[in-house]
């Protein structure tokens, strides 16, 4: 636990150092590594499994939960209730069940867009090409409100890139809503930093291999 907590407050400072968010990827990720980092002061995880998502948000209700991964139609529930923001999303009709199963007297849910910015078959996000028509769908609904857009940049593919596409995009649209760049994981977060990315999700470098 002591490296652990070592680990997040080096990546924490290297966050802060351009003022930028840090999203703890708690997926695979042990209860005690969870509880070790409650007690450290961290409020902001990321999951993948909406199942796991919901029984730590019940569990930790003092901490903000965000969806970090591909969402089924299916578990849109989980999502709806349990989410302080989901930063993957990628089609109007998963959009739209998770806003017919939010409660409208909690404020809108905070989302972004998941962003294919290498066109890879095998990389979830919508097509750069399609973002904006996705974003003036989006903004139809009510219960949700997009704040950022977000990627993830396989190994090998340049990071920076992938920012500035984000970057333009972002000018783009040009609300004051639309505020955040969501790129940067355990192997790109230091890249992704230096060319502009405002919350990094980082998972393998924080927790180890092993937990
Ligand atoms: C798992 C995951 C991460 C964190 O990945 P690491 O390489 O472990 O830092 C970030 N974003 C998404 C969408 C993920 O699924």
């Amino acid at each position: 636990m002591e490296q652990l907590l070592q680990r997040y407050h080096k990546i924490r400072r290297e966050a802060d150092s351009y003022r930028a968010e840090l999203i703890c990827v708690s997926k695979y990720a042990s209860d005690r590594a969870v509880e070790a980092l409650i007690a450290a002061g961290v409020r902001d995880f990321g999951e993948s499994r909406p199942q796991q998502l919901r029984d730590r948000a019940q569990r930790w209700p003092e901490c903000r939960w965000y969806m970090i991964g591909p969402l089924q139609r299916n578990k849109a529930k989980y999502i709806a209730r349990y989410a302080a923001g989901w930063v993957s999303v990628e089609s109007l009709e998963c959009a739209e069940e998770v806003v017919r199963r939010r409660d409208d007297m909690v404020p809108p849910l905070e989302v972004m867009l998941q962003i294919n910015c290498f066109g890879l078959t095998r990389q979830h996000g919508v097509a750069e090409s399609a973002a904006l028509e996705l974003y003036k769908q989006l903004r139809h609904l009510p219960q949700l409100q997009v704040v950022g857009l977000m990627a993830m940049v396989p190994p090998g593919e340049d990071v920076t890139l992938c920012v500035q596409m984000l970057k333009r995009l972002k000018a783009e649209v040009a609300t004051p809503s639309m505020r955040h760049i969501c790129v940067g994981m355990s192997h790109d977060y230091h890249q992704a930093l230096a060319a502009g990315s405002t919350v990094i999700r980082v998972g393998s470098a924080l927790f180890g291999a092993t937990h």
